[in-house]
Order: structure tokens, then sequence, then C-alpha cells
């Protein structure tokens, strides 16, 4: 084998991380978090201009306050929850309205169950905050213009075939792990046989991208999705900034199309129909086509490299699921992988990330595909079901759609694709890693989410007093390590444990009794791992059943 252009450190473990979109830069900044060196690349030369992903969830925004990215930072760069906290049926974008709804649970009632409410924060904005962070750390070494062509599994560390896009220079380096994060499209995944379970190619739709200072048009009428329904105009409107960034997603046909037929005066006059105003200065930035899937890999890992957002799963957009799901990939994998590189877990405890995130993705998947079909309601309310008599129905609701008692009931339907709340906060697990887990219950009701203390759970979000101070739960506790939270007569565990113990009462204070909250006895407590999900709960803390189950947790001796 040649020298490795990329060399990996002969004293600290490394892991090759593919693909510096969102999950890619959260996965090493995780990793530097729990110590572990990672060598970043992307075959891009700068962040992302296409503006994806707007809605960055509370669990995500909670998992980079967790390591430093200040959630609260984030959401001042997001839109405001007046620009952003609805969404509209409309005919036009200054047309007719048939309904609105709340977007997301962006309302002070939110702070009840997390610190970090979700925020539209442009997928662009949100990326190049992230890199700002891996630029200024020294435990990753971030290198643009660099493709990885293949990653070999070789047991005990992996090879990859790496290009460098500047010179064309291509190299093999050798490291402990690997970590394709290498979006939806993945050659990663390919180039190891996994298979997608799913369908492949649901709908088509051209990501027309511009700017335009709209805002004068969405006056008292502001939201962050304009769902369309004029005959002939059809698609949906993402307003990232009323005041200059939007897209236009434009279904389209590719088999009977092509992208350069989308010229700018085309796309220019796609625009104007959806707005239904002459446009002020409008710049076509970027037009991109995109193939809506709802997919889950079958497999999240071969030896030792792993799957990591898109590249795991591939969820439709109806729902902001993507980098959200990712972001929880990452946060699941890293922790893990620092155990077993550090010595203290079982590679075993590896094979625990697929079973505890691919529930996660197929849940995220089946509603998001559900919500994305369930707009179809409303189309039929206002189209009716005859292709033929569409415009004729049409034009009668649009005269007066509080007279068609199905269209307010279309628009009710929708609920579930705005607020997911129990989807992005309520998901536990069930696997080795938790000790003596609940069985996981089907998912009811997607808005519904019930904090929960049990094994495999994530801990709930308290606003508790520490120091005189209000602080959410999450501050108190270390996430880089475990916790042992334990009530206010819990024996000590020793010294020189690996745990970190933080007392109920004594650490921080809170209203509600320690039982109440946990339903634990004053001498129990509840282990909780790094990523925050609740691992085991005891009635007494007893050290030796503590490391006995720590062991089984991590694997140790698997
Ligand atoms: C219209 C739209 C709206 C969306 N809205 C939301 C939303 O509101 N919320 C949400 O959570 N998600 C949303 N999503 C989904 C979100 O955009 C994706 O889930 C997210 O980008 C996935 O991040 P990723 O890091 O896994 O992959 P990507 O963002 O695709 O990044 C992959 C990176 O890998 C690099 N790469 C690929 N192959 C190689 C290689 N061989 N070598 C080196 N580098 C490589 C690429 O250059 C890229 O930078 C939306 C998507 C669309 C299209």
């Amino acid at each position: 084998m040649r020298r490795p252009r990329v060399q990996p450190s002969n004293t600290s473990p490394q892991v090759l991380i593919v693909g510096a979109g969102p999950v890619g830069q959260l996965a090493a900044l995780l990793l530097s978090h729990h110590g572990i060196k990672s060598v970043l690349i992307d075959k891009r030369l700068t962040t992302l201009s296409a503006p994806k992903a707007h809605a960055i969830n509370a669990r995500t925004l909670e998992i980079c306050d967790s390591i430093g990215i200040s959630a609260e930072r984030l959401r001042q760069l997001g839109a405001s929850a007046n620009d952003g906290g609805n969404v509209r049926f409309v005919s036009t974008l200054t047309g007719i309205e048939f309904g609105a709804l709340p977007y997301e649970r962006q309302d002070e009632g939110a702070l009840a169950y997390t610190p970090f409410p979700l925020s539209n924060i442009p997928q662009p904005v949100f990326e190049e905050t992230l890199a700002d962070h891996v630029r200024a750390d020294p435990m990753i070494d971030f290198r643009r213009g660099v493709e990885c062509l293949s990653l070999h599994d070789a047991g005990d560390h992996v090879d990859a075939s790496l290009v460098s896009l500047d010179t064309g220079e291509s190299d093999t380096a050798c490291f402990d792990y690997a970590i394709a994060a290498d979006g939806a499209g993945s050659r990663i995944r390919q180039s190891l046989d996994i298979d997608m379970e799913g369908p492949e190619a649901l709908s088509n739709y051209l990501m027309i991208h511009f700017s335009a200072d709209l805002r004068p048009l969405t006056q008292g009428r502001r939201g962050v999705l304009y769902f369309l329904f004029e005959p002939g105009v059809n698609g949906t409107l993402i307003a990232y900034d009323h005041s200059k960034t939007w897209v236009l997603m434009h279904p389209w046909d590719p088999a009977s199309e092509r992208r350069e037929d989308y010229d700018d005066e085309r796309c220019l006059a796609l625009i104007e129909k959806a707005v239904g105003h002459p446009l002020p200065e409008t710049t076509v930035e970027n037009v991109s086509p995109w193939t809506m899937s709802a997919q889950v890999a079958e497999e999240y890992r071969k030896g030792r490299i792993f799957l990591a957002g898109d590249a795991a799963h591939r969820i439709p957009p109806a729902g902001g699921l993507g980098i959200n799901s990712g972001a929880g990939d990452v946060q699941n994998l890293t922790w893990k992988l620092a155990s077993v590189m550090r010595g203290e877990a079982g590679e075993a405890l590896l094979d625990t990330c697929a079973v505890e995130r691919q529930p996660v993705a197929r849940n995220n998947n089946e509603q998001s595909l559900h919500n994305a079909m369930k707009i179809f309601d409303l189309m039929t309310a206002l189209h009716g079901v005859d292709p033929d008599k569409s415009a004729e129905r049409y034009a009668v609701v649009a005269q007066d759609p509080g007279r068609f008692p199905e269209v307010a009931a279309a628009v009710e339907a929708q609920k579930p694709h705005f607020d997911s709340f129990d989807l992005q906060l309520g998901y536990r697990y069930a696997s080795s890693a938790i000790f003596e887990p609940v069985p996981i219950p089907a998912i009811e009701n997607v808005s519904d989410y019930r904090p929960s203390w049990d094994a495999g759970a994530h801990f709930p979000h308290l606003w508790v007093t520490r120091q005189g101070k209000t602080q959410p739960l999450q501050a108190c506790l270390p996430a880089d390590g475990f916790t042992l939270l334990a009530g206010s007569s819990a024996d000590s565990l020793a010294d020189d444990s690996v745990i970190t113990q933080v007392r109920f009462g004594t650490d921080f204070e809170y209203y509600k009794s320690w039982q109440d909250l946990t339903g634990l006895p004053d001498s129990g407590a509840v282990l909780i791992r790094p990523d925050g999900h609740i691992a085991a709960r005891f009635d007494r803390v007893e050290p030796g059943k503590v490391d006995t189950v720590m062991a089984s947790i991590l694997a140790r001796g698997a």
C-alpha cells in the first residue's frame, strides 16, 4: 500500500467521515466531544447553497447545544415564529386562503417539553454554523475537494480510496472506522451492496430557488410553507426568508421534460403564477431536480463502516425529518464508537445502532409518506375527483370555500403533518444497550408527546434550579459520559467511578418530588446514557449492580 495522503495518526484512533453535509459535520463534532479525532472529507468545495431543509427540531437543537453549539444562537439565525409559525393552503401566495395551521410547536407551551423549540433555519445557514465549529476544532481534519471512491472493511481497519479533485491524485488511506454520511445517493452504500427497503421514486420535483423580497406581499399572512392549489399552478412555496430566500417546489416529469427546458424565463413565469401577483425584482438562483423517495437501508453497518443520515434513509420532506433523523443517528453512533475505541465497550455495542435507529427512520418515513399523500385529500376537496370537471368544481369552491365543509375537514386532517412532536422527542430505544427495555408502544398520535422516565426513553426536559438559577436539566448532565441521576437518599458510587453521579435535591432542585417524577423511591436512580436515553432504572443504588448493568449495556466481554 502506498503512503496515505490523509495520514492517520499512529497514536490516536481516527474515524473517516465521508460527506460534510449537516450529518457528517455533526458526526465529526460529536466525535470530538467524545475525544475522538476524525478526518472529514467532502467532494464539494463550498457549503451547499440550495436551501433544502428549514425545520431544525427541538431534539436536534438539544444535541447541538449539548456539544457547545449554542441552540439560542442557532434559533436567532432562523426565521421568527411570526414568519415561520404557520403553513397556509392557498390558491396562490397572494390569492384565496382555504385554511392555515400552526407549523410545529413553536409556541410558549413547547418550553414545558424542551428548552429549544423547533426553529426554521435554512439548511445553508445551519451547515455554515456547523462548519464554523468544525473549522475551529483541532480534533477534526476537514478537507474539501476530496472524494471517496470506495471504502473497504479490512477486518481490523478500513481502507479508503480517496481522490483530490484539485490535483486528480488518488491514494489509499486507512482508518479505524468510517462513517458514510454521503447523502441520499450514497455511493458508499451502493458499493457495500446495502439494499434499501421502500419506494425509490414516488414523485419528481424541480426545486426552483429564487431571491425576491416578497415580504410586502405576505403582510398579515406569513408562513413557512404555502401549498398552492390554483389549477395550473400546483406545488409549494417555501419561505426561508420572506425578504429574500424562497423555493418553488414544482412537480415535473423527467420522462417527458428536460431540465434545460426550465430556463430563467420559464421559471420566472412559474414563480409569478405561484405568487399570483406581478413579481418584484426576482433572480432565479438555482434549479435542481429532486426525486421523493421513502426508503430505509436494510443494514446500517458493514463491519467497521457505518451509514448515517440520508445515506441510511431517504425520508420524504413532508414532515421535516431528514436532517433531524440524521442528527439522531450520529448522536447514537458516536458515543458508542468512542466507547469501543477507548476500550470501554465491546464491538457488539455497535450492532445496537441499527437496532435502535432503524425503527425511528421507519416511523419517520411512514409518517412523512402519509403526510405527502394526505395533501391529495385537500386537492380532492377543492378539485373533485373527476379530472374533466376539476376546473368547474374549483371555480365554484373558490367563490366561497366556507360553504364546503369538506375543505375545512381536509385542512384539519393535515394537522399531524405539521405537529409531529412525539416523533421528534418521544422516540425510544429497545436493544441490548438498554437494561430491561420497555417494549416500544406503537405510535397512536404523532403530535402527542408524553415525557417518560422508562428505560429506553430520552430523559424528560425539566426546568430545574441550580445554584439559584433556572436551567434545563440537560445543562446539569454531562453529554460525554454516563450519568447516574439519583434520588436524595441513594447511596454514592465509588469516587473512581466513570459515571457522573448527579443527585436530585442537592445538585439541583425541582418543585416535584423524585418519586412523583420518576416513580422510584428516594434511594433509587436512573442511569442515563451519553445520548440522554435512560439505560436502566434502580430502586436502590448498589455499586456492584450498577457495574453489572454497565457491563451488559456496553457489551463488555461480548
Ligand atoms: C425541499 C427539501 C426540504 C427539506 N426539508 C427538510 C426539513 O425541513 N428538515 C429536515 O430535517 N430535513 C429536510 N430535508 C432533508 C434534508 O435536506 C436532508 O435530509 C439532509 O440534507 C441530509 O443530510 P446528510 O448530511 O445526510 O446528506 P447531504 O446533505 O446530502 O450531504 C452529503 C454530503 O456528502 C458529500 N458527498 C457525497 N458523496 C461523496 C463522496 N463520495 N466523497 C466525498 N463527499 C461526498 C456531498 O457533497 C454532500 O456535501 C429537506 C429536503 C428537501 C429536498
